[in-house]
């Protein structure tokens, strides 16, 4: 179906976005499967391509960009690529630099925006805990009033970019007596004492985003780490959690678009029988179905970043747009793995690997079953 959502300026954009990852991804993958990791030089070649800062302000060395779509239109590049590589670009510019562009300080903007436009300074968010992420309200680290700053306590899990981050946003408790309303975020520069990162962890897929632990051992912060209101962290979350998922939605729906395509290519070159597998009317049908649902996940991801752009997407058309492009991905990609016969069970095949990568996007950026409850809520259940 012919998209509309983008103009010339997005398409441009596009180029430049493909342009980088033919210099800077495409020779570098197998190094960054095996690293587990992306090294610093793809943040600040990415940086000087101005991909980073595209929400950030240009007095803070930022494209400004105004217009989700240049977000959406980076995310789907990458995504083709890897969905790792969305995924770690997304927490970096597009989870994470919003909430110190929205909620940050000058003085705040002025320490760190320039370093996350340029690569330097690496972003990550902390939000769950070895004890649970779905009740994000039940979070056990704690910071504590100590004189005019706080001290930090407790651990954080799963946390992408984790590993390699500069600083990490975290959610602790401030008030242990009022849950939802006792959280603050805080902004905490990973050279501050006290601070650890645990192993690596080791994953299903996404092998090249560095995910891990990350522990603080009374960590001192003072006013100044605050990052929106002490109290509100809460709040802040549930206002940034629907581009979150609207930036998952977008990626899941690239991620699978693409495995299909080359798919499709696979089903008429593989033969058997005498005639190619994507002949056979059983597998014709079920790429027919494939495309279909594609396109319908696709043009409902459209509206959403263009409700985005005007400031009307709502919590629950963004839980949607992530619960279904999730299931969506996970039907296309599974099929994608059968019409590949033993190839696509083997690691060193690319369907292999997106089959994997994909399955965490049912679990991240809340689980598709706390999507539906938003969902039910709303629906007045
Ligand atoms: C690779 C990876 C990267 C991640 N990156 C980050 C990151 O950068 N930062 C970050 O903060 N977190 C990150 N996460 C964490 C992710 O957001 C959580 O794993 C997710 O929110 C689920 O939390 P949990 O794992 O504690 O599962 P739990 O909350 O323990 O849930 C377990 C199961 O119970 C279900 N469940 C829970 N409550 C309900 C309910 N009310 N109704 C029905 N079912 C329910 C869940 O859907 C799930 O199926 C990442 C996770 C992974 C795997």
């Amino acid at each position: 179906m012919r998209r509309t959502i983008y103009d010339d300026d997005h398409e441009a954009f596009r180029d430049s976005v493909r342009s980088f990852i033919e210099r800077v991804v495409v020779p570098e993958q197998e190094d960054h499967l095996v690293a587990q990791a992306l090294p610093r030089s793809f943040w600040t070649e990415a940086g000087r391509q101005d991909l980073l800062g595209l929400e950030i302000p240009e007095e803070y060395g930022g494209a400004a960009a105004g217009d989700y779509r240049f977000m959406a239109v980076l995310t789907e590049e990458l995504a083709k690529v890897a969905a790792a590589y969305a995924s770690c670009v997304g927490i970096h510019a597009d989870i994470t630099a919003p909430y110190l562009v929205q909620l940050g300080t000058d003085a705040q903007k002025e320490r760190w925006l320039p370093g996350v436009a340029s690569g330097n300074i690496l972003l990550a968010i902390g939000m769950t805990e070895p004890s649970g992420g779905s009740d994000l309200a039940a979070l056990k680290t704690t910071a504590v009033r100590d004189g005019d700053g706080w001290v930090l306590n407790g651990s954080k899990t799963f946390i992408t970019n984790g590993f390699s981050a500069d600083l990490v946003v975290v959610a602790a408790r401030t008030s242990p007596e009022k849950r939802a309303k006792g959280i603050t975020l805080f902004g905490v520069e990973t050279t501050s004492v006290g601070f650890s990162r645990g192993r690596k962890l080791d994953k299903v897929g996404q092998p090249q985003a560095d995910t891990a632990e990350l522990f603080f051992d009374d960590v001192r912060l003072v006013d100044a780490d605050v990052i929106g209101e002490v109290d509100m962290g809460f709040v802040h979350m549930m206002q940034k959690l629907p581009q979150e998922r609207l930036g998952a939605a977008v990626a899941n729906v690239a991620h699978a678009k693409q495995i299909l395509l080359e798919t499709v290519a696979y089903a008429k070159e593989r033969s058997a029988f005498g005639s190619s597998i994507g002949a056979f009317q059983h597998n014709k049908f079920v790429l027919a179905d494939m495309a279909t649902r594609i396109d319908v996940a696709e043009a409902y991801v459209d509206q959403c970043v263009l409700a985005h752009n005007d400031g009307h997407l709502t919590a629950v058309d963004a839980a949607k747009a992530k619960w279904w492009t999730a299931e969506t991905q996970s039907i296309v990609l599974d099929h994608c793995v059968q019409l590949h016969g033993g190839y696509g069970f083997m690691n060193e095949y690319r369907v292999a690997r997106a089959w994997r990568d994909a399955r965490v996007t049912k679990i991240w950026a809340g689980s598709n079953e706390i999507m539906k409850e938003l969902i039910g809520r709303d629906l007045g259940l």
